[in-house]
């Protein structure tokens, strides 16, 4: 223990290594200088050039793309009809996005617990949920591990709710063979450089349905009735606001640069796997420290690797854990504090308690790089 840099020895690594990060190549360094010497910083062909890629890429039929995974997000639970005291089951273990989302339509965002294993929303506990004020479901794929998405597709048949999926995480993973972004009947991503597309500020909603679609790209352009790529190509020059929208368009530069990071997804999601296989192997026998796994039927994106450490056990704190980890140069962090447990949330009324294995295995998680 003396050893330790905590306790003044001498540190593993000399600088931090971030818990994630972007990585930029000279291809991308390339495409946002050709975006920057074009015609069009914003509303230009680079923006649908990369929602192009993006539906291939994940088999959707549309990719609506927006200026941040924040705005996707409301962006779909506006498109779902959410309105003001409408009910969305959502899960405790996530960033808070995912849940001020359903605040900013005006709906009542309702915590179902997870399961203690994979810390995804329980189908089970959701379907409990469930009320005549339900409108919609948003699971989230934690760490990169796709939610029970056919459980939550049946029950969203049955209760005729629409199934919004947070795959901020989960770009390039799959369930069932099939590619997360075609799940769900709204997909949202996240393009900050923790995730694994950067684009600075960024995000995505994928759909199969043309009028979600639509409802999509209106709401990020004001609720205007066209887009001006329409205006532009066409003869009218009338426009109307038909709902009040947001100024939640996604640059040119940026989508330059998404469509370029796209092309190495594959590359950066075998980097991710192997690391993770490595930690796994690395960890495999020390009986304190619980690693995170894949089901059978399901490949990971691996955003996150998130360990749950034994502490009662080790005789430490978590605290004491991650200010070692942290002295010794490895930026470790912790995703996430439950939701409901956040300030914001307990002042209206919500409590971490409701969601036990939410609250108890929090309590252990720490996300190694
Ligand atoms: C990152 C993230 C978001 C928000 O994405 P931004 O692009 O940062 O707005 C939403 N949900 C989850 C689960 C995330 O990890």
């Amino acid at each position: 223990m003396s050893g330790l840099a905590l306790f003044g020895g001498t540190p593993v690594r000399r600088e931090l290594l971030p818990y994630g990060r972007q990585l930029l190549h000279d291809d991308d360094v390339a495409a946002v200088l050709a975006a920057l010497r074009s015609d069009w910083l914003t509303q230009g062909p680079r923006v649908a050039a990369f929602e192009a890629a993006f539906a291939a890429r994940t088999g959707a039929r549309h990719a609506v793309a927006f200026s941040s995974g924040t705005a996707a997000l409301h962006g779909a639970v506006h498109a779902a009809g959410v309105g003001p005291g409408d009910e969305v089951v959502t899960t405790p273990i996530t960033f808070c996005a995912t849940a001020n989302a359903v605040l900013y339509a005006g709906g009542v965002p309702v915590f179902a617990d997870v399961d203690p294993e994979r810390l995804l929303l329980d189908p089970d506990r959701a379907s409990a949920l469930i009320t005549p004020r339900t409108r919609a479901l948003l699971p989230v794929d934690y760490a990169g591990h796709p939610a029970a998405m056919d459980a939550f597709a049946t029950l969203a048949a049955r209760h005729g709710l629409c199934l919004i999926e947070d795959a901020a995480h989960s770009v390039g993973a799959s369930l069932n063979r099939r590619p997360v972004g075609s799940l769900a009947r709204m997909t949202t991503f996240s393009f900050h450089p923790v995730k694994h597309i950067a684009t600075g500020e960024g995000g995505m909603v994928t759909t199969d349905d043309d009028d979600l679609a639509q409802r999509l790209r209106r709401f990020r352009n004001h609720g205007l009735s066209t887009e001006a790529g329409q205006r532009r190509d066409g003869v009218a020059w009338r426009y109307d606001l038909v709902e009040l929208g947001c100024n939640y368009r996604l640059t040119d530069v940026a989508a330059a640069l998404g469509t370029s990071q796209l092309r190495r997804l594959d590359a950066n999601l075998a980097r991710r796997r192997d690391l993770a296989a490595r930690y796994a192997a690395a960890f495999a026998d020390l009986p304190a420290v619980r690693c995170p796994t894949v089901a059978a039927d399901a490949t990971s994106a691996w955003h996150l690797y998130p360990v749950r450490f034994d502490v009662a056990r080790l005789g430490t704190t978590r605290d004491t854990v991650i200010a070692a980890l942290r002295a010794e140069g490895i930026g470790v962090n912790v995703h996430y504090v439950p939701v409901p447990s956040l300030s914001l949330y307990r002042n209206r009324g919500y409590r971490a308690e409701d969601c036990p294995n939410a609250a108890r295995e929090a309590e252990q998680l720490v996300s190694l790089p």
